[in-house]
């Protein structure tokens, strides 16, 4: 089976050469392990990071080894109680058609209740940020009003949604096109939406949000930070969740210029990690499939087919080629 290897740390953009695609043998499951055939797996903003040599929450992908993420497969072959052939399973070795490991690292999912690419998504890891940051890092409460970056993304569309859902008193979103600006306000409800590219995002933010807000859900960094923090209201409070404006940047990037103000309007800025919050799972999925079921919440995905286009999937993710989650298909 192929599999993805870094072959070279990227400064600054990734580039091709960084990266190649590679056979490696597929061999029969140990005792206690199963092999799966990926069918889908995911691309993450947080793997720009591992791309680095530098010691982070989660370890750097080594030189000339497989990466790995979030992936679903099929079990085709099982040596380990509890698996069978045709199991559909939720693991952790993607970019790669076949992964063989321990069956304890091994989530069951069930493709009836939803579509599998699910599971890497709004059911799934970026789906899980989205509701402990909105609910637990930010304290959300009804009549909040609520400004998410990155608005068009995997977490940034749900956060928006559940928002809006949970009676947030007016739910504002920035993102990357027009037509993804549409799509926030026509099809997940926003109250009003904004393409960052258009003029400065104080500016837009503070036309699209005349009475301040209460929570900022941080998706992107930068100037999009200094906005919010200009436009929080006392005792609002920001979750900061992700920076992708400076993933690819080769010197530091300034911080916000106004950071004084979190003293006067007694701001709390918190940084989270998904990781830290498995605890929510089981109530993160009862309460997000019954709005899917319902129609309340709307997602969506983009698929990139084939293995070969792995690192175009994951460099589009950076440029936002994206709406909603980014997934490598190998159905
Ligand atoms: P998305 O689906 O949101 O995809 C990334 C998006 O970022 C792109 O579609 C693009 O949209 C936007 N983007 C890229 N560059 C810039 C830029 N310079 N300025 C503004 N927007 C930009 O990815 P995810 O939903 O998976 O992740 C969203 C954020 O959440 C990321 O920052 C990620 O690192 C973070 N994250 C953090 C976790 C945690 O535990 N802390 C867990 C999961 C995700 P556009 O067209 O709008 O520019």
């Amino acid at each position: 089976g192929r599999e993805w290897h870094l072959v070279a740390r990227p400064h600054g953009w990734p580039k091709a050469e960084d990266f190649a695609l590679r056979e490696a043998p597929v061999t029969a499951p140990g005792e206690g392990r199963v092999l799966v055939r990926n069918l889908y797996f995911s691309v993450d903003p947080y793997m720009r990071g591992r791309m680095n040599d530098v010691k982070s929450y989660t370890p750097p992908f080594q030189l000339d080894h497989p990466m790995d993420g979030g992936a679903v497969g099929e079990v085709i072959a099982s040596n380990a109680e509890g698996f069978a052939v045709g199991d559909h399973v939720l693991h952790g070795l993607g970019w790669r058609e076949y992964a063989e490991f321990p069956a304890g690292r091994a989530v069951k999912v069930d493709a009836s209740l939803a579509p599998l690419s699910a599971y890497l998504g709004v059911l799934g890891m970026t789906g899980l940020t989205a509701y402990a940051g909105l609910f637990e890092v930010a304290s959300f409460k009804e009549g909040d009003a609520v400004f998410v970056s990155g608005a068009a993304g995997a977490v940034g569309s749900q956060v928006g949604q559940m928002a809006r859902i949970k009676g947030a008193s007016r739910v504002i979103g920035s993102a990357g096109s027009d037509e993804k600006v549409k799509l926030l306000v026509e099809e997940y409800g926003f109250d009003a939406a904004f393409n960052y590219h258009d003029g400065p995002v104080v500016e837009q933010l503070r036309a699209a949000a005349p009475d301040g807000i209460d929570v900022y859900f941080d998706n992107v960094g930068g100037e999009h930070l200094e906005a919010a923090i200009s436009s929080l209201n006392l005792h609002g409070r920001v979750t900061v969740c992700g920076m992708i404006a400076q993933y690819n940047a080769t010197e530091p990037t300034p911080g916000p210029r106004n950071l004084a103000l979190v003293i006067g309007k007694r701001l709390r800025i918190q940084g989270m990690l998904v990781g830290d919050h498995a605890a929510l799972q089981p109530q993160f999925v009862q309460e997000v499939a019954g709005w899917l079921a319902s129609g309340e919440l709307k997602y969506r995905e983009t698929f990139v087919e084939g293995i070969e286009n792995g690192f175009d999937a994951f460099l589009g993710l950076l440029r936002g080629e994206n709406t909603g989650k980014m997934i490598v298909s190998l159905a």
